[in-house]
C-alpha cells in the first residue's frame, strides 16, 4: 500500500495501521478520528463527504464520546471502515486531499479514554514475570503455583480508576507493614511502581451463561492498547493474602489512546510458547495466537531525559489473548463491548526485558542507573513512565504511540 499523504519512516501510524481514536481540538467535542502519520483524520468529515453511504449507519457514531457505539456496529462494519479510509489514503483522485478540515494535527488535539471500560480483567499471564515474583517472594525452587500451567491466573481490577495517557496520578496513600514491625502504618507508598503491560477491548458482547471458544475469541476481540498497571508494592505486600491484589492496584491504570485493531496486527502473528503439562481441552487452540510486539519503558525524572529500562516483547506470553478470553467465559461469565483484559507484567527470559522495577532492581536490591546518574529502586515523585509499542515485519511497521504518566506526591 502507498499512502499520498506524509507519513515518517518511522511513525507508528502508517498505513497499515489506521488506529481509532477519540478526540476534541479547543473548539470541537470529543469526536472519534484515526491517526495517520502525525495527523488525526476526523471520521465526522469523511462521513460528510458521503465515503460511507454504503454502511447506512448514523453520523453520531462518529461524535460520541466514546468507540463503544462505533465497536458495538460489529467486525463486518468496522473492517470495512478501515478499508474505505485505507483506499481513501492510497487513491491519488480521493476527496480527502483537497478536504483540509479532514485532518487536524495531533499536537493540536487532546487525547481521550478511547472506551468506557464497564469491567477490566487483569490477568498473570507472563511465565517469566511469574516465576521471578515467585522466587522473590516465595520459594525459589516452586516459584510457580501449582495451578498456573493450567489456568491463566487473573483478577478483577477497578475500571473506574482507568485513565488516558498523560492524565498525572498522585501517589497512593495506604497501609503498610515496615521491616521488623509488628503493626502497620498509614502512610504513603514509598514502592510505587510501572507494570507494562498490553490490554486487549471486547468488541462483541456475550449473554450470562454464553462461552466462547478458543476458535472464536479472537471475533470477541476489537483491538489492543498500551496499558500500565500502576501498583503500589509494600501495599500489595501488606494486603494480597488471602484474596489478591486490592488497593495496591485500583488507585490508578493508563492507557495508550489508539486502539489497534487485531486486523492491523494480522502480519505479526507469532507461535505461542510451547505449553506443558498440556492443557485442559477448552484451552487447547490451533494457528498462531501469539503478537510479536516490541515493547518499552522509559523512566523519565522530573525536567531530565529519558532512560530505557526495559525492553520487552508481547510474544512471550504463556497464555494468549484466546486462552485468556476462553477461560474468563467458560463458566458462562459475560463480557461487554468495552470490556477491558489487560495481559499482566509482560516480561522476557533477559533481566534488560524484565516489566516492573520490582523485577529490574529485584525488590530494590540491584537499583538502576539513569542516564542523568541518578538510580532508582521504585518510581519517585515527578518521574514520568513511559511505555511505547510496535510491530515491525519488512517494510510494515504498525505500532501504539505511547503510554505515560507522572507520578505526583501523594494528595
Ligand atoms: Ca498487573
Amino acid at each position: 500500500m502507498k499512502t499520498w499523504f506524509k507519513v515518517s519512516e518511522n511513525s507508528d501510524f502508517t498505513i497499515y495501521n489506521i488506529p481509532f481514536g477519540i478526540f476534541s481540538t479547543p473548539t470541537s467535542k470529543k469526536k472519534v478520528g484515526i491517526a495517520i502519520g502525525d495527523a488525526v483524520l476526523d471520521l465526522s468529515v469523511v462521513y460528510d463527504l458521503g465515503l460511507f453511504k454504503q454502511l447506512s449507519f448514523s453520523k453520531t457514531i462518529f461524535e460520541s464520546d466514546f468507540l463503544n457505539d462505533f465497536i458495538s456496529l460489529g467486525k463486518s462494519i468496522t473492517k470495512k471502515v478501515r478499508t474505505i479510509i485505507q483506499d481513501e489514503l492510497c487513491n491519488e483522485n480521493s476527496v480527502l486531499k483537497s478536504s483540509k478540515e479532514a485532518f487536524v494535527l495531533q499536537k493540536d488535539v487532546e487525547m481521550h479514554l478511547p472506551v468506557k471500560v464497564g469491567d477490566y480483567t487483569d490477568f498473570y499471564s507472563s511465565i517469566e514475570h511469574a516465576t521471578n515474583v515467585g522466587v522473590m517472594f516465595r520459594d525459589p525452587e516452586n516459584a510457580l503455583l501449582p495451578n498456573w500451567k493450567h489456568i491463566p491466573v487473573g483478577y478483577h481490577g477497578r475500571a473506574s480508576s482507568i485513565m488516558v495517557s498523560g492524565k498525572n496520578i498522585h501517589r497512593p496513600k495506604g497501609q503498610v507493614l515496615k521491616l521488623n514491625e509488628t503493626l502497620p502504618v498509614f502512610e504513603p507508598s514509598a514502592r510505587v511502581d510501572f507494570e507494562l503491560e498490553m490490554g486487549f477491548i471486547i468488541g462483541k458482547q456475550t449473554e450470562v451463561g454464553d462461552s466462547i471458544s478458543t476458535e472464536k475469541a479472537e471475533d470477541y476481540i476489537f483491538g489492543k492498547v498500551l496499558f500500565n498497571d500502576w501498583s503500589a508494592r509494600d501495599i500489595q505486600k501488606w494486603e494480597y493474602v488471602p484474596l489478591g491484589p486490592f488497593l495496591a492496584k485500583n488507585f490508578a491504570s493508563s492507557i495508550s489512546p489508539w486502539v489497534v485493531t487485531l486486523e492491523a496486527l494480522e502480519p505479526f502473528r507469532i507461535a505461542g510458547p510451547e505449553q506443558t503439562p498440556k492443557v485442559l481441552p477448552y484451552l487447547e487452540y490451533n494457528g498462531l495466537k501469539n503478537f510479536d510486539i516490541n515493547l518499552e519503558v522509559s523512566i523519565s525524572p522530573n525536567n531530565s531525559e529519558e532512560t530505557v529500562v526495559s525492553n520487552s516483547n508481547f510474544k512471550y506470553m504463556y497464555w494468549n489473548m484466546s486462552q485468556q478470553l476462553a477461560h474468563h467465559t467458560s463458566n458462562g461469565c459475560n463480557v461487554n463491548v468495552g470490556d477491558l483484559l489487560a495481559s499482566g507484567t509482560i516480561s522476557g527470559k533477559s533481566k534488560d526485558s524484565y516489566g516492573s522495577m520490582l523485577e529490574l532492581s529485584w525488590a530494590g536490591k540491584n537499583p538502576i542507573k539513569l542516564n542523568n546518574g541518578e538510580e532508582r529502586k521504585f518510581i519517585e515523585d515527578y518521574d514520568t513512565v513511559i511505555i511505547r509499542g510496535y510491530c515491525k515485519k519488512d517494510d510494515i511497521r504498525v505500532g501504539f504511540g505511547e503510554v505515560k504518566a507522572q507520578i505526583l506526591p501523594s494528595k
